[in-house]
């Protein structure tokens, strides 16, 4: 077998969050052949098996009984060009954000909206990954994964995804499918997507603003008002917007008329799951280590000793408080183990 597997490792430097949790075994996978051997590896030993990219969307609550299979594959290839139209795929160990900065060196549009996030691309299709009004979804073009259950490899079409909000067909079959490569169409003209929060203002002053300088505001927005992993540990976002009725916004606004909510086309409103919190009261509140960071309420932070339980405890008080108060379940946005 190529791929070396190693035990009791630490997954501190494996989870954006920072939690001290041991891999029973670890090994990282750089290609298809990898994942396979690794597999087969972890049936023979009895050990389930635990696939993992960047560790950016995890909450670590206990040590892994499991092999835990970091994906660390590279390469980004050109499938076609008709001169408008450019689909290109990437492997799943690819860094997201260097990814879309090809991307954009390439003159290609599309992407420009999801830059710094961090992870991998092979984990991007797991909660079809989204912020400032474009979701993966909106330039996807298939992906190819392998079947756990059978070995079998199966390309992906969008419908095949099931993409919603920060969700996927993936989402809902954990641990069924390893995510191989994903491929993207993107455009050498497409309209840029710019209304959304302060990203237009940001570009003020730039006429015919390109595809790289929408990166360029986003990430400057996203480093003022988000933690960088490498200095304070956060997940990002640590529940999603909630949809709820009309007939419940309403009723939320009634006592607090400052509600922060967007219409859904089906006459549901999204929720600001941050306003929720910060009107609890949670922004910046601290116990011990884990923490909800103070610029932004819904992103919680380890202070450097937190524990995946400690953070947990604390999301739950959260939920409930915001149960209480409004009548609004949160829902957690990264996958616990
Ligand atoms: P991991 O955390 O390693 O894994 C996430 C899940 O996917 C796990 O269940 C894992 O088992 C599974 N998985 C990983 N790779 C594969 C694979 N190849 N095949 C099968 N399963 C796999 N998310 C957004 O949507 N929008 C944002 O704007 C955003 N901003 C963020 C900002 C910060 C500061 C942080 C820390 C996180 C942010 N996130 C955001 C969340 C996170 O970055 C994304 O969800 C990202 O796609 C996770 O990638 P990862 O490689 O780190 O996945
Ligand atoms: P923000 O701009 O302060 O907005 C607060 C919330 O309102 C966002 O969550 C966003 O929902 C929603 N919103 C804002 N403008 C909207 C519009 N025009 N139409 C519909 N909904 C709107 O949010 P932020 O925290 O700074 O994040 C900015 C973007 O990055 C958001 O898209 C967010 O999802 C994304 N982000 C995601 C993560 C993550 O871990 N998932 C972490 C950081 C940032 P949506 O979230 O549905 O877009």
């Amino acid at each position: 077998m190529s791929a070396k597997v190693e035990s009791q490792v630490s997954l501190k430097p494996y989870n954006s969050f920072g939690i001290d949790v041991k891999a029973r075994h670890f090994a990282q996978a750089t290609s298809d052949d990898e994942v396979r051997q690794l597999l087969a590896y972890a049936a023979t030993e009895d050990l389930p098996a635990l696939v993992i990219g960047g560790g950016s969307n995890l909450l670590l609550t206990q040590d892994i009984t499991a092999l835990v299979i970091r994906m660390n594959s590279s390469g980004i290839h050109l499938l076609s060009d008709d001169g408008q139209r450019v689909v290109v795929e990437a492997e799943a160990g690819e860094a997201w954000h260097p990814f879309v900065q090809w991307t954009l060196e390439q003159g290609l549009v599309g992407l420009e909206n999801l830059s710094l996030i961090p992870g991998t691309v092979g984990a991007a299709p797991m909660q079809n990954i989204g912020a400032y009004g474009v979701e993966i979804k909106d330039v996807f073009a298939g992906l190819t994964a392998l079947d756990r259950q059978t070995g079998d490899l199966r390309d992906f079409t969008l419908e095949d995804c099931d993409f919603a909000y920060r969700d996927s067909y993936f989402k809902r079959k954990p641990g069924r499918w390893v995510i191989l490569r994903v491929r993207f169409a993107l455009s050498r003209t497409a309209a840029l997507h710019l209304d959304y929060g302060p990203v237009r203002q940001r570009l003020a002053g730039i006429e015919q603003p390109t595809a790289k300088d929408v990166s360029e505001a986003i990430c400057s927005i996203r480093r003022e008002k988000l933690p960088d992993p490498a200095e304070l540990g956060n997940a990002g976002s640590f529940f999603k917007n909630p949809v709820v009725s009309g007939v419940l916004a309403e009723r939320i606004r009634e006592q607090h008329p400052g509600l922060v909510a967007y219409p859904q086309a089906d006459g549901e409103m999204k929720l600001a799951a941050g306003w929720l919190i910060e009107q609890a009261g949670w922004k910046g509140y601290r116990d011990g280590d884990a923490g909800v960071h103070a610029l932004q309420a819904l992103v919680l932070v380890n202070y450097g000793q937190a524990s995946g339980e400690q953070l947990h405890e604390l999301a739950q008080k959260i939920q409930d408080d915001v149960l209480d108060r409004f009548g609004v379940e949160l829902e957690m946005e990264p996958n616990l183990y």
